[in-house]
């Protein structure tokens, strides 16, 4: 029998569909009167609106992902799962981010994406372009140790979600170790995150206009117009993240997760329109964690575990992208990878999409890694920069997909092992 609170739930993501639609339909008109006062007036009155929409989400994350974490993890722990879903969830992270990477590389190699593009149409980008400091696997893993074992309270305030998740991992187990003696520190992070949930779900009442705002202003400022020289690419890319998020991880959670693919998408509708509209899925993370939990039946504990460390370091769409994209700079360049470079670009798009942060274009940063794993050089990510916005958007939509359905399957294989009820 439908509720009052699933009506006020299925209101909310009609709004935000029509929102997404008429958002990019007022994109598209602005960009037909470019340079008038209307135009202007517009892009500011929008970026202000998307500023706050993110700016309130971003507000939640850091208190969010600790609080979550610290609760799900002294659940799990006091119910004696944390071994378990541990290791499940860290199972699936591995299984479906590679089937993401095996499929990046097949599809690049099918439709040999790059070869035959005349590379001085980029000649341009290439000069505007700074080459960065060299970053390579070794230096990557002692800048990530350097930032990640840290002052939890400069964590908190630079907002470095990966300290902050090692830190409440730590905080959680201590919490059930401690036993009865941390039994109001254990109740407190418990109102606290229920806090964090309710300001959540203000939040999202803002979402429609949020993410209107979003889209409207990502179609009138990107230059579509060069998405057509990279076309190629960049319909491949999509087609295959694509692919990915509507075949492979769908037909996992219908086998491992015993859900159809209807009621998922049905139930995280909200965080996946948001994922495209933010491409950042550190903003979109307290909405998975909503849906997961409210729309999907995920017990909290489980959701609260597995989608702040999913958000943090299983990244599908960046990982299929980055090796994908490796395999259209080799091309464009005229260098055939062997296969043992093509298993190092996948490993070190596997460990740049950990490393990755959920923030607009992190994929490219860490791109530079990948390029320079087997040598190719890292200027040509000038070449896929302009089109990075846009391909952001989807690739995000999957990273944020993978992460809810990952706490599906855990939830399921953990749920009979459930001592603590
Ligand atoms: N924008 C992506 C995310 O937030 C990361 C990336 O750039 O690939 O998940």
């Amino acid at each position: 029998m439908p509720t009052e609170k699933n009506n006020a739930d299925m209101n909310l993501n009609t709004q935000i569909l029509i929102a997404a639609i008429l958002g990019l339909a007022f994109g598209f008109l602005l960009t037909m009167y470019p340079d008038t006062a209307f135009v202007k007036h517009s892009l500011y009155g929008l970026g202000i609106l998307s500023s706050v929409f993110i700016g309130l989400l971003k507000m939640l994350l850091v208190p969010l992902i600790f609080s979550s974490i610290v609760v799900g993890v002294s659940n799990l722990q006091a119910g004696g799962q944390l071994g378990p879903v541990w290791k499940i969830t860290f199972l699936c992270c591995l299984t479906t981010t590679t089937l993401a990477l095996i499929l990046g590389i097949s599809c690049a190699h099918l439709f040999e994406v790059g070869r035959g593009i005349d590379i001085s149409i980029f000649q341009t980008s290439m000069q505007n372009y700074q080459a960065p400091d060299s970053l390579n696997p070794a230096s990557f893993f002692t800048n990530f140790i350097q930032n990640t074992l840290i002052n939890p309270f400069k964590a908190f305030s630079d907002g470095n979600v990966l300290a902050v998740v090692v830190f409440a991992l730590f905080v959680g187990v201590a919490l059930v170790q401690g036993g009865e003696r941390f039994k109001s520190i254990r109740l407190l992070s418990h109102q606290f995150f229920e806090m964090m949930m309710l300001l959540v779900g203000w939040v999202m009442k803002l979402a429609p206009l949020g993410i209107f705002a979003l889209l409207a202003k990502l179609m009138a400022t990107e230059d579509i117009s060069v998405l057509s020289r990279l076309a190629e690419f960049a319909v491949v890319v999509t087609g295959t993240t694509i692919f990915h998020g509507a075949v492979v991880l769908p037909l996992l959670l219908w086998i491992f997760g015993r859900m159809s693919p209807w009621t998922f998408f049905k139930g995280t509708r909200t965080a996946l329109i948001t994922a495209f509209a933010t491409s950042s899925s550190s903003a979109t993370m307290p909405l998975s964690m909503k849906c997961a939990q409210e729309n999907l039946g995920v017990r909290p504990q489980t959701a609260g575990f597995v989608i702040p460390l999913g958000t943090q370091l299983n990244m599908d769409g960046t990982a299929l992208y980055e090796a994908a994209a490796a395999l259209f700079v080799a091309n464009l360049v005229g260098l055939d990878l062997n296969l043992t470079q093509q298993i190092i670009v996948c490993l070190t798009a596997m460990i740049a999409s950990l490393g990755a942060p959920g923030i607009p274009s992190a994929g490219m940063v860490t791109m530079i890694m990948v390029l320079q794993s087997v040598g190719l050089p890292a200027e040509a990510i000038a070449i896929l920069l302009p089109i990075d916005r846009l391909l952001d958007t989807v690739r995000t939509v999957v990273n944020v997909q993978g992460d809810m359905m990952i706490s599906v399957v855990v939830d399921r294989y953990t749920k009979d092992k459930d001592i603590s009820a």
